[in-house]
């Protein structure tokens, strides 16, 4: 079994049922055209700022998985002790393209790389063969407000006040149903 988090549904799935497509991040935009480098860019910008993370640490790889069960929209997965061979990704559902809007798709990226970026500061920012992952994000003050404030973000670019109240609303609700991840 491998550990990984996602956003929505979770986490545990049998190494048998991966298997991944994998694309660049400009790929990905041109593949399902949902992601624009610009903001995955000011999102990420932020994040590190907010983590004091290295500046000139890269995005983290971003990848369109059609094999992603269709319950799951997308996850953040790495290495661990556990499961050292799991690569470490943002995997995006093409499937629930229909269920979000750009917005939302945009916010549960910043989800996950806030994720990828508190894992790497754990490590001490060191790129490592797996892992270690002792604390828990969704209920963390720090990574509520800043998965908070990266709603502001995308609301001075879309300006849709009901996907900023969306995405406060999950959240808390990433907090709720997966205080443990
Ligand atoms: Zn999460």
């Amino acid at each position: 079994m491998r550990f990984q988090r996602c956003l929505l549904q979770c986490a545990m799935v049998m190494a048998s049922m991966l298997g991944s497509i994998t694309v660049s991040l400009a790929q990905t935009v041109t593949h399902i055209g949902m992601l624009e480098p610009d903001t995955v860019s000011r999102m990420w910008s932020f994040i590190k700022d907010k983590t004091q993370a290295p500046a000139d640490l890269p995005v983290p790889p971003i990848v369109v998985d059609e094999s992603l069960p269709k319950n799951v929209r997308l996850m953040f997965e790495f290495p661990s002790q556990l499961s050292p061979e799991t690569e470490m990704r943002i995997r995006l559902n093409p499937r629930n393209l229909m269920a979000w809007n750009n917005g939302m798709w945009h916010w549960a990226v910043g989800h996950e790389m806030t994720h990828y970026a508190f894992l790497l500061r754990e490590n001490g920012w060191q790129e490592k063969t797996w892992y270690d992952n002792q604390l828990k994000h969704h209920c963390d003050y720090e990574f509520m407000t800043i998965t908070q404030k990266l709603a502001e973000l995308l609301w001075e670019i879309y300006e849709s006040s009901e996907d900023r109240l969306h995405m406060y609303i999950e959240a808390n609700k990433s907090c709720r149903h997966q205080p443990n991840q």
